[in-house]
């Protein structure tokens, strides 16, 4: 698919960047500079630069130009229009599906996964649609007001929700994330992960310094089980440096297996990007940041407890819709009230973080989720529509996308998180029939850690549960059957409504 970058914002006053960050504004000029258009300010349809303004800045005309731009990319009927390609690709996958016996290429593709066919899935995008679209109404109507009450005379469109969204977050918590930081130093939360992991699953975690590592940066842990045997080795690489990608992820040198009756010990590894420490202050990171550290490291707990015959089958080897759960579900340590008064400690006084500060997260966390929720269902329905069909998609894809959104009702002032023309993670990259599993693997965490919150934090017969018949498993059962001997019964989703807040 090709897709056209060519659109540039060019402001050449600066009374046209109200309201946008110094920051933001420096790069602008430096990318204006890099054009040969010095003292101008150069927006582009890049995430970096079009997100950010459309969060800031004052000028409605100005975020109206970028917007209109951004949501019409790949779409101006010209030589990098991707309608006709994505028709062709969505097709001719339904060919090759009916070619295998399938009536659909969704069908064909979920086979293996959790949600096993497209009703399934359909039925959960469906169940959790109308609770996000009411709040996301809801949110509409806030935002219309904060319109109103700055004296402007018209309604919410999707260029004004980032916007006034960011103006209502403001008001409403003053949640200063300089404020948080301190409690979340790295040490402070690396530790937090590793004592979660001992209090649930009894695993040690020592620091070794006489193991080859590829760079200065990177740690390495002997992890223990709660005998002391060894289970496996974990090397931890925190910080950015010129030649490492972005992002967070976690990657196995060695996955688990077993021969002869002898377990050969998985070598499993944690990378992230998180802001380098300064001087001798230890590097404090965001609470987006520590979450993410518990993230990464319960995919390492997946593939450091995996105890199956093959390595093929190891750890995280299983269906896209299922290996989020045991990285997912460690979030809900991280950010509940009980685990942080544990871990998130001051770097400096060892302060446990004060309740008033818990209670300010808490409620900024489920802001806002009725759009975050509304745009991302409405993608994964469009996904599905166009990977479910079992006839070929005739016509004009942009009539296809509208009946597919007027058929959910979805709201003017929202559009999907990728329309067609853009969406590269079902016609480029390896989502197709597949982008639901985000939230379907949401509904497994939130639903899994209720197991935990009905006992108790740590209760020792669940932990023991999820351990031997979701962690050690790996890819060798199937995964409804796993969770539903792990929960007795199947994942309800009210866990996550109210985790979102939609309920
Ligand atoms: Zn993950």
């Amino acid at each position: 698919m090709a897709e056209t970058n060519a659109f540039e914002l060019i402001i050449d006053s600066a009374n046209q960047l109200d309201g946008l960050p110094e920051s933001l504004k420096s790069a602008a000029a430096e990318e204006a500079k890099a054009k040969g258009k010095d003292g101008k300010w150069l927006f582009t349809l890049q995430n970096p630069s079009v997100m950010p303004f459309l969060q800031y800045a004052k000028n409605r005309d100005l975020r109206k130009q970028i917007w209109e731009a951004y949501q019409m990319r790949g779409n101006n009927d010209n030589a990098n229009d991707n309608k006709e390609v994505l028709r062709k690709i969505a097709n001719l996958r339904l060919e090759k599906a009916k070619l295998l016996g399938y009536p659909s290429y969704a069908a064909y593709v979920l086979e293996e996964s959790m949600a096993k066919n497209p009703t399934n899935v359909y039925a959960l995008l469906n169940k959790l649609w109308t609770p996000a679209l009411n709040k996301a109404k809801g949110e509409a109507t806030d935002i219309n007001k904060e319109i109103k009450a700055e004296g402007g005379n018209f309604e919410v469109a999707p260029y004004d929700w980032s916007y006034y969204t960011e103006i209502i977050r403001k008001n409403r918590f003053a949640l200063n994330e300089d404020e948080i930081k301190p409690y979340f130093s790295l040490p402070t939360v690396r530790e937090g992960a590793f004592a979660v992991a001992n209090k649930l699953y009894g695993l040690t975690f020592v620091a070794l310094n006489n193991v080859p590592v590829y760079h200065k940066d990177v740690e390495v842990y002997e992890v223990k089980d709660k005998d002391g045997s060894h289970l496996g080795l974990l090397y931890a690489d925190f910080f950015p440096r010129a030649s490492k990608s972005s992002g967070a992820w976690m990657t196995s040198y060695r996955n688990q297996s077993k021969k002869e009756g002898k377990r050969n010990a998985p070598v499993i590894s944690i990378v992230c990007n998180f802001t380098k420490p300064v001087g001798d202050q230890p590097a404090l990171l965001t609470f987006d940041e520590a979450s993410t550290l518990f993230h990464e490291f319960g995919h390492a707990l997946h593939g450091l407890l995996s105890n199956v015959k093959y390595k093929s089958l190891a750890g995280t080897s299983v269906s896209r819709d299922f290996v989020e759960l045991p990285s997912q579900i460690m979030e809900n340590w991280a950010a509940d009230a009980a685990v942080l008064k544990e871990y998130a400690k001051h770097y400096k006084t060892k302060e446990a973080i004060p309740d008033s500060l818990i209670a300010k997260m808490e409620k900024a966390g489920t802001f806002n989720q009725g759009f975050a929720t509304v745009e991302y269902l409405a993608a994964s329905l469009l996904d599905m529509n166009y990977h479910a069909a079992t006839t070929p998609i005739k016509g004009n894809i942009n009539a296809f996308e509208k009946e597919s959104m007027k058929k959910i009702g979805l709201i003017d002032a929202i559009i999907p998180r990728y329309r067609s023309t853009y969406f590269k993670h079902i016609f480029e990259g390896g989502y197709s029939a597949g982008y639901y599993a985000y939230i379907w693997s949401e509904v497994l965490d939130s639903d899994a850690f209720a197991a935990f919150k009905e006992k108790s934090l740590y209760d020792q017969p669940t932990a023991d549960s999820f351990r031997r018949n979701i962690l050690e498993k790996g890819g060798t059962g199937d995964p409804a059957q796993m969770y539903k001997t792990f929960r007795g019964a199947d994942p309800d989703p009210k866990y996550l409504l109210i985790k979102r807040g939609l309920n």
